[in-house]
């Protein structure tokens, strides 16, 4: 296929995502602009990220640090890109994270958000959302729902970071309609005590729809809009 069909690919299947996006934040009773489509563009190289951009394309992810600092790099003459960070953050990363990252997703445990905090270096604040985990692995990324409150409280009180809300990504073995209404539990628990924390990071590919229903206010969708992943290496 050619370069310039791979286009007119992209720009079709962005289209097609807004619509279902707005298609679906109507019947929930949603206005359709109070919703944030951040496009995942991970493992796919930056000439795409420039693509993206030409068609309006402002909120872009990441999930590794690496791919995030390379592809900030190489896409700066761009300016008014907002890039997301969504993948498990080592503390180590976290001064590379913060140069490059406008929001962070994946704040999970104290020590992380303390680093993001100690690296800073200049007046901007970032922000960050609390990502829980809602699966029994406690391998899987995110505070256990019983950590909620105190985590808050603690990324609450420090100077650089601004809490904005809540952040997960649906079980492999649960239906997510039923895991997104425990998110939304958690997200009122959350308000309790950051009352402005009011974002809801939640819906990839395949369940952006059920997350909508579910007061979603940040979809992280990637390859319903940048297609297949290129072969790596
Ligand atoms: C890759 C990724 C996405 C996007 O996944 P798709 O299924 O391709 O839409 C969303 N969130 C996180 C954390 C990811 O790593």
């Amino acid at each position: 296929m050619s370069q310039a069909s791979d286009s007119t690919d992209l720009s079709a299947r962005l289209a097609a995502v807004d619509e279902s996006i707005a298609a679906a934040a109507r019947r929930a009773g949603r206005d359709p602009s109070s919703i944030t489509r951040i496009v995942v563009t991970k493992f796919h190289p930056a000439s795409l990220i420039r693509e993206l951009h030409s068609c309006g394309v402002r909120d872009v992810g990441e999930n590794r640090q690496q791919e995030l600092s390379a592809k900030t790099a190489e896409t700066a003459d761009l300016g008014e890109l907002r890039w997301h960070f969504v993948g498990q953050a080592q503390t180590k990363k976290a001064r590379a994270i913060r140069q490059s990252a406008a929001v962070v997703h994946s704040v999970d445990r104290e020590r992380l958000a303390d680093a993001f905090e100690r690296v800073a270096d200049d007046d901007r604040l970032l922000d960050v959302l609390m990502q829980v985990n809602l699966t029994d692995d406690e391998g899987r990324g995110g505070v256990n729902p019983d950590g909620i409150e105190s985590l808050a409280e603690h990324i609450a009180g420090l100077s650089t970071l601004r809490l904005r809300g809540i952040m997960a990504v649906a079980p492999l073995d649960e239906e997510p309609a039923r895991a997104f209404a425990r998110l939304h539990g958690m997200a009122q628990q959350l308000l309790t005590v950051v009352p402005d924390a009011d974002w809801i990071s939640a819906g990839m590919t395949a369940d952006f729809v059920e997350a909508i229903n579910a007061g979603a206010t940040h979809l992280r969708i990637g390859s319903a809009i940048t297609g297949s992943r290129p072969d790596r290496g």
